[in-house]
């Protein structure tokens, strides 16, 4: 039976180490002139040099040098005045070259760190994470297996080969070992990949999709004996694909890892790979034996020598930091600290800063990315940010809220309908016949049905008891089949009883 996590962490102090894979937004691949637009026909965007081909010539993307020095310096990082590219020499059918143009022992940028915050029950949490490394390479083509039941070579009858990926710009940022995190590890390894994904789309170097692979995560796991020195034995779970996958695959691997060495086992070094279905890891390749990769410099490549003066001038044009935006963005809307943080977990904090800028007053935007927009996202399992709906939607609701257009409830079924799929707001007011029944007669025949129903609690408002007044608001409500505007109604209630 598998270990509670109370227990594992009573016991054990987790350590990690996270590898976050990057694909670059360059136009042009990392070491040639090909297109990288996603979606293109297979093997319509290659040519000698991406394919590997004898003789070609490759030659470094600038821009890929200037995206990954802007990496480095907001990750805090030394940008090193020289480093080279290498060779990593293994044969894969996905990689037309049989070497991947890497880099070392000499990465472009070193030595940085990154703060991340999470919001616990003792209150919000600061963790100082290191970063060892970040370098340049080049992303391998991919390959489909066919035939087979579950996509994988084995069982499979044949293999197609696309290589329009091979190529594509890569940068890989690694973290020293990270320790003191204790129970926390899974909310900071998770924290930490949100902060970086966050500084990415800042620097607008990649679009920073998890769940298409432009940016992926490798999560590395060990266990010690708290006080103990020795790092333990690490487990590597590969290509985690969301947020949410890394906090749980690091909490399932710390939870085996006690497993087995509670057992006086010992843990295998290896790769593992993650299922969202069963939130478990399983084995992929062992890494017991170092492997020999045979690291060579590239002798087709020159060094990348950068200008301290460019480097000074990518430091410049940094754009404002993520925590330091949020932070501007908290004091100027007067955000608690909980809602700050339900906003940046739902990563709505773009779409209500958009809506807000739009027109809508920060409260009402809020309420609706973490309210509604927010729950029909959970009910779907997908990001709020990846639903049919726009901040301008957003903001067309607030304003027809605000002008008495749509009460709330009204309001909840056009945004439902948005997301639906139905067209933008006034298309789905229009097509199901929404409107507010503003008409005084109306309202007031529905009133006096109300009090008719209920002349105790009429009685009270009439002698002074104000309060009382909201079960007729409600059964005004009902009637009116929530299109009433409810404080036009209080306002209408209240004269009729004389308390206007
Ligand atoms: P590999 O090539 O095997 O992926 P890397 O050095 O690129 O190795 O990455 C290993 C990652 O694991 C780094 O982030 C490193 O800090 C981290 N790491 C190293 N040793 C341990 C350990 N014992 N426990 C947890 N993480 C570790
Ligand atoms: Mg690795
Ligand atoms: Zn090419």
């Amino acid at each position: 039976m598998a270990l509670s996590y109370e227990k594992v962490i009573e016991k054990y102090e987790p350590v990690l180490g996270l590898e976050v894979h990057v694909e670059l937004g360059t136009k042009s691949k990392m070491f040639c002139g090909c297109s990288t637009e996603f979606g293109a026909a297979p093997n319509t965007q290659v040519c000698p040099v991406c394919l590997g081909l004898p003789g070609a010539l490759p030659a470094v993307n600038g821009k890929a040098i200037e995206y990954t020095i802007a990496i480095g310096l907001a990750l805090n990082c030394s940008i090193a005045p020289f480093s080279r590219f290498a060779r990593k020499n293994y044969f894969y059918p996905d990689m037309p070259k049989n070497f991947q143009t890497s880099q070392y022992d000499e990465p472009i940028c070193f030595g940085g760190f990154l703060d991340v915050k999470i919001d616990t029950d003792e209150g919000v949490k600061e963790y100082r994470v290191e970063i060892e490394r970040v370098h340049m390479e080049e992303d391998t083509g991919k390959s489909l297996h066919m035939g087979g039941a579950t996509g994988r070579i084995h069982g499979a009858d044949y293999s197609l080969l696309d290589y329009n990926r091979a190529g594509i710009p890569l940068v890989e940022i690694v973290t020293k070992p990270l320790t003191g995190t204790g129970k926390y590890a899974p909310e900071v390894a998770r924290a930490y990949v949100s902060e970086l994904r966050d500084i990415l789309r800042s620097l607008g170097v990649s679009d920073v999709k998890m769940e298409q692979g432009s940016l992926r995560c490798d999560a590395n796991v060990s266990l010690r004996l708290i006080g103990a020195e020795k790092l333990g034995t690490r487990s590597e779970t590969k290509n985690v694909n969301s947020l949410r996958s890394v906090e749980r695959a690091v909490r399932s691997e710390m939870i085996r890892h006690a497993g087995i060495l509670d057992k006086g086992e010992r843990v295998i070094q290896e790769t593992r790979h993650f299922h969202e279905d069963t939130g478990e890891t399983t084995p992929g390749r062992s890494k017991e034996q170092a492997e020999d990769y045979r690291y060579f410099p590239e002798p087709d490549l020159v060094p990348v020598a950068p200008a301290a003066d460019w480097i000074e001038k990518i430091r410049g044009s940094l754009p404002e930091k993520p925590s330091v935006r949020r932070k501007r963005i908290q004091e100027e809307w007067q955000v608690p600290d909980k809602e700050m943080a339900a906003m940046i977990n739902a990563d709505v904090l773009d779409q209500v800063e958009e809506t807000v800028k739009l027109g809508a007053d920060p409260t009402r935007a809020r309420s609706w990315w973490l309210g509604e927009i927010a729950r029909l996202a959970n009910e779907r399992e997908v990001p709020a940010a990846s639903l049919p709906i726009t901040a301008k939607d957003v903001a067309e609701v607030v304003a027809l809220i605000v002008r008495g257009e749509l009460t709330d409830k009204l309001a909840r079924q056009v945004v439902e309908g948005v997301i639906n799929n139905e067209g933008r707001p006034s298309e789905i007011i229009e097509k199901r016949g929404i409107k507010v029944v503003s008409d005084d007669s109306a309202l007031l025949q529905a009133i006096e049905k109300a009090i008719a129903a209920q002349p105790d609690v009429a009685e009270k408002v009439r002698g002074g008891h104000i309060p009382a007044a909201g079960a007729l608001i409600g059964a005004v409500m009902k009637e009116t089949k929530g299109q009433a505007d409810a404080a036009k109604v209080r306002e209408l209630l209240l004269k009729h009883l004389g308390q206007g």
